[in-house]
This record gives structure tokens, C-alpha cells and sequence, in this order.
């Protein structure tokens, strides 16, 4: 058991069964032995790899996105980009990059890292140190200054904690952690039951929610409404509301079981696109989408992004341009384009963000 499953297990013997909501908030963001909080878990010799890292494509379209959201606005300055959960950085070194083609965009940003963990938020701070733009790190959207902003969060809600309910005996519980005959971590239901919770569901079926990534939503949600922007959201999960356990650990690329070694793998659960949709339209902002991936980066380019750097390069070069549009926007098993999901969320006075249609279109 890893240091702070140890740790874990005290808290336990002490204080009784955790929820997964807790269990997962200290296996991700335990000041000392939570997963990002002292490790950089990204690429090939880390566990997981996302899709800033499979191709500057990624963030260079997200960047040039961003600057026709930007002329949309009216071309506030400064205008205020904020990125949550931004790994190591790449999205936005790629995005800064690429907005070079448009000058004044970039003469106009302020540019603002929400990252929890201390590790990443140096090695953040090393790929935009020569950027040219001026960069300030923040622990949440708060402390970012007032004004017109472009906010981007790639599989930043697949890592806010959830809470399990599991349908037993015709009520939904409340999953807890606890520790097992054998000594070790284990999952289990709470006692009591939770009556207002109206789903109807077979014997067995979970249930999950995930009240940091709506709190996260209306926030934003009500501050694009009040000041004014756009904001991109991309993560895998599903369109629509339903059942099943999604929670996820991975290690060194392989799926690993959940309650194993907390700290030492990535956990993460699906991101419920319409309860997340729910929140911010509840905050009054347009929610446009979500679309899956690989249609949301055709939309914005990644075909002519493609050719124009395969043309220029050598042909295992070219290959591998290829390849990396592929994966990001294939609808092919282990491709991305179909499990992933973009959706926009901003206030009312503007056409729908680059890459999604119309509200009313859409609905039709
Ligand atoms: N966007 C990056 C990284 C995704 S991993 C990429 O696509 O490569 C999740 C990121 O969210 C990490 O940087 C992690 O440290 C950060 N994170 C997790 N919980 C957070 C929270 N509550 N607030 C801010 N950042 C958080």
C-alpha cells in the first residue's frame, strides 16, 4: 500500500468510512502525497498522455479559437485568457504561439494558470517563461482580475471529485471507503439512505454527481454572464445523463483498480456533459454543445493545420502530423475524437463560438 493509502486507512480507523467524493479529493490533492501535487504524470514514461501532448495542433487551433472568440467580443483589452488544470503547460504555450498570427489578440491578453499543484505549476511556468506574454498563476477563478475573459479546461473536470450511489434494496446509498476484512482499502454502502434522490434504477446500477465540477460551472457560468466571454470545456464522458460506475485509475498507461495505490495513480470519473450543461445555463450563460471532438477540431481546422505542416515537413514528419490528427480527431477505438467532448459556455450577446452551431440549430 502506497504512503498514503496508509494514511488513508488511519484516517478511517479513526473517523469512520470516507465517501469516494473525499477518498478521491486526497488520493488527487493531498498537500503532500496527493497524485499531482509532486510528480509530472504526463507522456510516454508518466501514466497518461493528453491531447496537448499527442500534437501542438491541439493547442495551436485552441489558440487561434480563442482569438476569434476574442474579435466576437469586440476585442476587449485586456482581455483575460484563463486555462484550469493546464498539466504542463503545452496547450498554452501552443495557443500563445499560434495567436502570433493575430498581434493585437495578443498585445491584449493576460493570461491566468489555475493549478493546484505546486510541481506542475513550475513546470508551467518553464514552457511560458519566453512566451512573451505576461503569465500569473491563481489557485482559483476568483483571484483572476475582473473583466472579458476566454476560459479554457481540457480533462480538468475529469479530475474534480465525485460522489457513487448505488442502488440497493430499492434506495440509493451513499458509496463509502473503508477497510476490508483483509486489512485493506474496500468499498462499501453508507447506512443510511438518501431519499430524495428521485432516479428510479435496477438493484446494483451507481449513480455519481459531481458537485465540484457544478460548482466550477455555475461560477464560471455567472461570471462570463456578468463580464462578459467564452469558455471551451473538452473532456471524456458522455452527452447524456445515465448510469454506471466510471471511475478510473491508471498507472504507467494501464488500467490499475481504484483503491490500490492511492496517490500513485491518476484517478478519474466520466464528466456528465448535461448535469454539467445544467449548471451553467442555470447561472443564465449559452451552453453550445457538446460535440464530440474529432467534429469540434475538423470545424476549427485540423485538416488544412495538418497539410500546412505536413507539406513543410519530412515524411516520417509528415507521417507523424497525420497519425496525431488521427488520434485527436479519429472516431476509431483508441481514438479520440468520439469519447471526448467539446462544449462552449458563454454570455448571450454573441454568435455561437467557433465550431459549434447556433443554439436554436442545434435544437432542431
Ligand atoms: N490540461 C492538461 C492537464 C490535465 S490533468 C492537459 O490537457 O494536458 C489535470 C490538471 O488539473 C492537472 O494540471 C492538475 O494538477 C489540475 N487540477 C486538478 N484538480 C484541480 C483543481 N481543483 N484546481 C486546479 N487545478 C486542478
Amino acid at each position: 500500500m502506497s504512503a498514503l493509502g496508509d494514511e488513508i486507512k488511519r484516517m478511517i480507523a479513526e473517523n469512520g468510512p470516507m465517501t469516494v467524493e473525499r477518498f478521491m479529493e486526497f488520493a488527487l490533492g493531498h498537500p503532500d502525497l496527493g497524485y499531482y501535487m509532486g510528480r509530472d504524470p504526463f507522456g510516454a514514461a508518466g501514466d497518461f498522455t493528453t491531447a496537448p501532448e499527442i500534437s501542438q495542433m491541439f493547442g495551436e487551433l485552441i489558440g487561434l479559437w480563442a482569438a476569434e472568440v476574442w474579435a466576437s467580443m469586440g476585442s476587449p483589452s485586456p482581455v483575460r485568457l484563463i486555462e484550469f488544470g493546464p498539466g504542463r503547460g503545452t496547450l498554452m504555450s501552443d495557443a500563445l504561439r499560434a495567436a502570433r498570427i493575430v498581434p493585437s489578440f495578443r498585445a491584449a491578453l493576460d493570461v491566468w494558470m489555475i493549478e493546484t499543484s505546486p510541481t506542475l505549476a513550475a513546470i508551467q511556468h518553464q514552457a511560458l517563461l519566453n512566451g512573451g506574454v505576461a503569465v500569473s498563476w491563481a489557485l482559483r477563478l476568483k483571484e483572476a482580475p475582473d473583466g472579458p475573459a476566454i476560459v479554457i479546461a481540457n480533462e480538468f473536470l475529469d479530475a474534480l471529485p465525485i460522489r457513487q450511489f448505488l442502488r440497493e434494496g430499492g434506495q440509493w446509498r451513499e458509496r463509502l471507503v473503508r477497510i476490508g476484512a483483509d486489512g485493506e482499502l474496500a468499498f462499501g454502502v453508507s447506512k443510511t439512505p438518501e431519499p430524495y434522490i428521485q432516479a428510479n434504477a435496477p438493484e446494483g446500477e451507481v449513480l455519481e454527481a459531481c458537485p465540484a465540477g457544478h460548482r466550477f460551472m455555475f461560477e464560471l457560468g455567472a461570471r462570463l454572464v456578468k463580464q462578459g466571454g467564452a469558455a471551451l470545456v473538452i473532456d471524456y464522458g458522455h452527452a447524456a445523463t445515465g448510469f454506471g460506475d466510471t471511475l478510473q485509475a491508471l498507472r504507467a498507461h494501464r488500467f490499475v483498480t481504484p483503491l490500490a495505490e492511492p496517490g500513485e495513480c491518476d484517478l478519474t470519473a466520466h464528466v456528465d456533459f448535461a448535469a454539467m450543461a445544467r449548471s451553467a445555463s442555470a447561472a443564465g450563460a449559452a451552453v453550445y454543445g457538446p460535440i464530440p471532438q474529432g467534429d469540434f477540431l475538423r470545424a476549427i481546422g485540423i485538416d488544412l493545420r495538418t497539410r500546412a505542416l505536413a507539406e513543410r515537413a519530412s515524411p516520417e514528419r509528415a507521417a507523424e502530423f497525420e497519425a496525431a490528427r488521427d488520434r485527436l480527431a479519429g472516431k476509431g477505438e483508441n481514438e479520440m475524437g468520439a469519447l471526448f467532448k467539446a462544449m462552449a459556455v458563454a454570455d448571450r450577446n454573441r454568435p455561437s463560438p467557433p465550431g459549434f452551431q447556433p443554439i436554436a440549430a442545434r435544437q432542431t
